[in-house]
């Protein structure tokens, strides 16, 4: 028993429903109406199919005898109910496509969700990035929670309908004229008689119908399973074509920023080769999709065609041999026909919720993403005179996926309230050493510790508020200016305007068209172009505007010019006081405004002391100082 229940658990039913009704619990979190209304809508159909049946049947059978009264009140019912039931069934249908387009939006809102709250390091990790894209590009091109709400709706309605239209067509099988009665057929011996008298014997009726049902249920089944395989090879051997086509119209064809570089280099004939080899490429794939698509719903045709002629002759016979009336023919042969149909759409929809868990497993796959490191839970005691103590003991580390060390055992402490430098050659570690210290990465090997406690036990987003950075690459996006500076730490524009002016910016906003409000850039409007020089300045307002106790400048001067650099530097006191400051820089000269200047070298500290030791020392520091010194002798 217990191998039974194992087999079923594993089974691709069990797993593909198991999807689904995740699917169909989070959509129902989400609006609670949508499930309710959709079952609504699938009564209503049913209510007007069988409604339409039953008063057609009756109204006929009163005509043939000839009852007009009792027809026309059958008519107007007939009428009345198809003009109800076909309204509130039209009404519903469009609130359910309304909300179905909803879903297709707020899936990607899952995603969002899911993707930015990741710590950086799972977020970074290629299988986490592979597994976004995947559900990304799913979610775009393939499977949809809409869709799954619709197949679950359409697979119950496919049911019900079965059970009612077997109900009364099983009614059918089981009348036989009456016994001792005289026919029609009575006596008559061709071919016709025969097979109605045959019929009249119980149990045969019954034998045949439910022969012919089994026989046409295992056929589809089968053409089901053949389709699904092949649907699921088609999407196993998908090739990316779908994430280089995104990435060349996101990132080249339509993004102005990459025009420059295009034309320049004379790049326009070779992208359009690329993007029509892809094209292709994606074309001849849907091909096949829709080929083997065709395929299917004609084998399904030929199943069902099957059982509706077999059941078609026993209605007619049926009718002809007196066993109904033909009133109750019309109402069988409408409930055989609601069963034909109702066949197809279960095994239509199976088939259809079958390929979309299969697409819709790799949307939950990310939502499934499991954080690398668990999250600490230690508030972190806030000092407003800004004495913490960060120290890294014994820290190496390799970044996720690659085998090789960046930094090796590393032990340094750093004093608060000085100014200090990280220098050294490019590649050395130092960004990756910034990046552990304000816990974006875990170490591999080794801890680092504030106030003598591993900072994996803080709370991450509170020990994270100790520090504003600015990182080489630090990024503003196309929002207003205020909102890039502020960032998450809520609008004051004395702030605001405190900050731009410590990072040398005040002047540059002010005379923007909107000042605090102008939109940076044109990826979402009628934005400002400002050059690297001005987006560094912004970025350095950003990192001062959040007030932390440590700043942290990432090559904060490399695109300014001159004047603007010489400004930082002159403000850099105003801009720390108080504060402690890790300032990365390739322009030895501004060492000479730290204190305690760390060397890095091949991922080891090399040496670390003032300017004027380290000078004298001659080591690697007083080398890349004289390197630059030369030039300015
Ligand atoms: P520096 O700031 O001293 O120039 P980094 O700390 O940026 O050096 O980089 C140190 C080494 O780590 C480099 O060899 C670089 O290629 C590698 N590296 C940096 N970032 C990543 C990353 N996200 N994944 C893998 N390797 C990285």
């Amino acid at each position: 028993m217990g191998e039974i229940t194992k087999k079923w658990i594993e089974s691709e039913f069990a797993s593909t429903h198991r999807v689904g009704f995740r699917l169909l619990k989070m959509v129902h979190e989400t609006d609670s109406t949508v499930l309710p209304m959709n079952l609504l809508m699938i009564c209503v159909n049913l209510a007007e199919i069988y409604a339409g049946l039953f008063l057609t049947s009756t109204l006929i059978d009163n005509l043939l005898d000839a009852r007009f009264r009792q027809a026309a009140l059958y008519a107007l019912l007939l009428a009345v109910s198809a003009l109800i039931l076909g309204s509130i069934g039209e009404v519903l249908l469009k609130k359910v496509r309304t909300v179905q387009n909803r879903f297709w939006q707020i899936v990607y809102l899952w995603i969002a969700k899911k993707a930015i709250s990741l710590d950086y390091e799972t977020m970074e990790d290629p299988d986490a990035v592979k597994k976004l894209l995947s559900a990304e590009r799913t979610c775009d091109m393939y499977g949809s929670v809409g869709i799954v709400v619709l197949n679950y709706g359409e697979l119950l309605k496919a049911l019900l309908n079965i059970v009612i239209s077997v109900g009364l067509s099983l009614q059918l099988v089981l009348k036989h004229p009456t016994v001792g009665g005289i026919t029609p057929l009575s006596g008559r011996e061709d071919g016709i008689g025969q097979a109605a008298a045959l019929l009249s014997v119980p149990g045969v009726s019954l034998f045949l119908f439910g022969t012919a049902l089994t026989g046409v249920a295992l056929l589809s089944v089968r053409t089901a399973h053949k389709y699904a395989e092949r649907e699921k090879n088609f999407f196993q051997n998908r090739t990316g074509t779908e994430e280089k086509l995104t990435y060349l119209n996101d990132n080249i064809f339509f993004n102005y920023r990459a025009g420059k570089i295009i034309r320049i280099f004379e790049m326009q004939d070779m992208l359009l080769k690329n993007g029509e080899r892809e094209f292709n490429k994606g074309f001849r794939f849907y091909l096949r999709r829709i080929r083997a698509k065709r395929e299917e719903t004609m084998e399904n045709l030929a199943n069902s065609g099957l059982f509706t002629v077999f059941s078609y002759l026993l209605v007619l016979l049926k009718t002809i041999s007196g066993a109904i009336t033909v009133g109750a023919f019309t109402q069988y042969v409408g409930a055989l026909n609601q069963f034909g149909s109702a066949c197809a759409s279960l095994i239509e929809y199976n088939a259809a919720i079958r390929r979309n868990a299969a697409y819709m497993g790799e949307f939950l796959a990310f939502l499934d993403v499991e954080e690398k490191h668990s999250h600490g839970t230690i508030p972190l005691e806030k000092r407003d005179d800004g004495e913490y103590e960060l120290a890294f003991e014994n820290v190496s580390f390799r970044y996720p996926g690659s085998a090789q060390y960046v930094l090796k055992n590393v032990n340094c402490r750093l004093d608060m309230k000085r100014k200090m430098a990280v220098v050294g050659r490019n590649g050395a570690g130092k960004t990756t050493f910034i990046k552990l210290l304000c816990g974006l990465y875990e170490p591999t090997e080794g801890r680092i510790t504030l106030n003598g406690v591993d900072i994996r036990k803080y709370k991450p987003d509170e020990y994270r508020d100790l520090f504003g950075v600015v990182f080489q690459d630090f990024r503003l996006f196309s929002f207003p200016v205020w909102e890039n500076v502020a960032a998450g730490y809520g609008r004051n524009d004395g702030r605001l305007w405190k900050a731009l002016r410590q990072a040398g910016a005040e002047e540059m906003v002010k005379n923007m068209p909107e000042g605090l409000e102008t939109l940076l850039y044109k990826d979402t409007g009628e934005g400002v172009e400002i050059s690297g020089g001005e987006a560094q300045k912004l970025a350095i307002a950003r990192a001062l505007y959040k007030d932390g106790a440590l700043v942290v400048l990432d090559e904060p001067t490399a695109a300014l010019d001159p004047l603007a650099e010489a400004e930082v530097y002159a403000r850099f006191d105003e801009m720390t006081e108080g504060k402690t400051s890790i300032y990365i820089s390739h322009r030895m000269s501004s060492c000479r405004f730290c204190d305690d200047i760390i060397v890095f070298d091949d991922g080891r500290i090399e040496e670390r002391g003032s300017h004027e030791t380290l000078l004298a020392a001659g080591g690697l520091y007083s080398q890349l100082w004289n390197a630059q010194a030369k030039y300015y002798a």
